[in-house]
């Protein structure tokens, strides 16, 4: 169920964090600016066709939208903790994605994959090489099996970089502290590790 008025105050405190005019966010939603100045004075809620559309203009969770919490910065701080990785296992695209949504590849909906602690099979090696993490991993490449990507995510970054079959594995990201790798294996799955 839908607050409307408390929906409304949170579109609008967004809305003008983003520098965004109610006709700005009404063409980014189809939608007229009629409909965005009455969500706003709480006079009626977007539908929930919107809410995803929404959620990624304004940049913030549907969950969030859905309850009009107002405590988006403090709450959305830790956003990228509860990342969720995705693999098409037709195309091998990559999606990630740190809200509630649903995210379709090749005609099918893909679940979330769930993150194993590294184990000794898959565990990255990282150097401090300048100021880079220069990450690498004692893996076979091979087509049949390979790691398909490794991404570093800190608390409001995630740094995602491809891998490929019979290349070197080796990656480089930006020096962040604190933050955790996540690196997808085509045999055996995601796996997550401390940085
Ligand atoms: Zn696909
Ligand atoms: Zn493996």
């Amino acid at each position: 169920m839908l607050d409307c008025r408390k929906t409304g105050e949170l579109i609008y405190r967004l809305r003008k964090e983003k520098g965004m005019t109610q006709l700005q966010l009404a063409e980014k939603l189809h939608v007229s600016d009629k409909a965005v100045s009455k969500w706003e004075r709480g006079l009626g809620c977007p539908d929930v066709s919107l809410l995803s559309d929404l959620s990624e203009t304004l940049g913030v969770n549907v969950e969030r939208l859905l309850d009009g919490n107002m405590d988006i910065n403090q709450e959305d701080a830790g956003n990228m903790n509860k990342i969720k990785f995705y693999v098409c296992e037709d195309c091998k695209s990559v999606f990630t994605a740190t809200g509630a949504g649903e995210i379709s590849c090749c005609g099918k909906k893909l679940s979330p994959l769930a993150a194993k602690d590294a184990d000794d099979a898959h565990k990255l090696s990282i150097e401090e090489v300048e100021d880079e993490f220069y990450v690498t991993a004692d893996h076979e490449m091979t087509k049949e099996h390979y790691i398909a990507f490794i991404a570093y995510v800190t608390y409001d970054r995630v740094n995602l970089v491809k891998t490929y079959p019979e290349q070197d594995l080796a990656v480089r990201f930006p020096q962040a502290q604190g933050g955790y790798y996540y690196y997808y294996c085509t045999g055996d799955g995601l796996y997550r590790m401390k940085g």
